[in-house]
C-alpha cells in the first residue's frame, strides 16, 4: 500500500479557491486523486477540510480554478456524524437502500437491491441490525451504516469527513482496518481528520490544510513541529515510537479530557 497516488488520475483541482460570500476559506489549492490514493487531510477546525470535500463532490463550486473529473466517476461520501438528522424515521436497511435510489424512496426494492444491501451490511458486521431504527444505533454502528450506504454504490473514490470523531478506540481501530481493506480492493480513499495520533499517523499520505496546503507527504514528512505549527498555529512536540510519529499536543489532550 503506497497511498501516494501513482495510478491513473480520477480527480484534479488546479488553483482552486472557495468562499462563502466574501469570506474566502480555501486559496490556491492543487490536489489530485489517483486510483491508488489513500490520503488524510489534516487541519484544525475551520481550516476548510469539509469545504474541500464538498468541492471534490461538486456541491461547492470553486470561485477560481478548475475541477476535472474522470468520465463517469463514481464517488461516495460518508458525512460527519454530527450533521445527520437522526429522527428521520427509517431502519438501517432502508437508509442504506436510499443511497441506491439516490434519495427517492422506492417502496418495493427489487430482490437484487435487497441482496446488495444485505451484502454490504454483512461486510460491515451490522447485518443483524438491518431492521433497527437508525436512531437506536451506537456511534460506531451509525458510522458503519454510512459506510454501507457509501459502498452500495460501488464507488471508485470514497470521501469521509472526520470518520473517527465521536467513536471509541476500538471502533476507530476497526475503521482503520476496513479502510485499508477497501484501499487494497482498489478504492481511492480521502478522509479528513484532526486526530493526529489515532488516525493521521497511520495513513500512508497526508495533506496539511490551513486554508491553503501547508505540507504534503508521509507522516514522517509532515508530522514535524514546523509543519504542525503552520497547520495548527501552535508549537507541538513530536516523538518517534517504534518508527511511528507521536504528536504531543498538551492543549488538545487537556481539552479533550475535560470535554469527556
Ligand atoms: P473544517 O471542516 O476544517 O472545520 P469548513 O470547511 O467546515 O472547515 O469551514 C471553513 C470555514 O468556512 C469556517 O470558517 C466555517 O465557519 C465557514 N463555513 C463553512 N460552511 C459554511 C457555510 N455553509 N456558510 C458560511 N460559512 C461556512
Ligand atoms: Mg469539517
Amino acid at each position: 500500500m503506497t497511498g501516494t497516488g501513482v495510478g491513473p488520475e480520477l480527480l484534479r483541482l488546479s488553483g482552486v479557491s472557495a468562499a462563502y460570500g466574501h469570506h474566502e476559506v480555501l486559496t490556491g489549492i492543487d490536489f489530485h486523486i489517483h486510483e491508488d490514493q489513500f490520503t488524510g487531510i489534516v487541519g484544525p477546525s475551520g481550516s476548510g477540510k469539509t469545504t474541500l470535500l464538498r468541492i471534490l463532490l461538486g456541491i461547492v463550486r470553486p470561485t477560481t480554478g478548475t475541477l476535472e473529473r474522470a468520465d463517469g466517476l463514481r464517488i461516495s461520501y460518508v458525512p460527519q456524524l454530527e450533521t445527520i438528522n437522526w429522527n428521520f424515521p427509517v431502519t438501517v436497511a432502508e437508509c442504506v437502500l436510499m443511497s441506491r435510489a439516490q434519495g427517492r424512496w422506492t417502496p418495493r426494492p427489487t430482490r437484487e437491491e435487497r441482496d446488495a444491501v444485505a451484502g454490504v451490511l454483512d461486510r460491515l458486521g451490522i447485518g443483524s441490525l438491518a431492521q433497527r431504527h437508525i436512531r437506536d444505533l451506537s456511534g460506531g454502528q451509525q458510522q458503519r451504516m454510512f459506510f454501507a450506504r457509501a459502498l452500495l454504490r460501488q464507488p471508485q473514490v470514497l470521501l469521509l469527513d472526520e470518520p473517527t470523531s465521536g467513536v471509541d478506540v476500538s471502533t476507530r481501530h476497526d475503521m482503520l482496518h476496513l479502510l485499508a481493506e477497501l484501499h487494497e480492493d482498489g478504492i481511492a480513499i480521502v478522509l479528513t481528520t484532526h486526530d493526529l495520533n489515532g488516525m493521521a499517523a497511520h495513513l500512508p499520505h497526508l495533506v496539511c490544510l490551513n486554508h491553503r496546503v501547508v505540507g504534503e507527504g508521509t507522516p514522517a514528512d509532515v508530522l514535524t513541529p514546523d509543519v504542525l505549527e503552520a497547520t495548527f498555529g501552535a508549537r507541538m512536540e513530536v516523538l518517534e515510537h517504534l518508527g511511528m510519529r507521536v504528536v504531543i499536543d498538551e492543549a488538545r489532550d487537556a481539552s479533550s479530557r475535560s470535554a469527556g
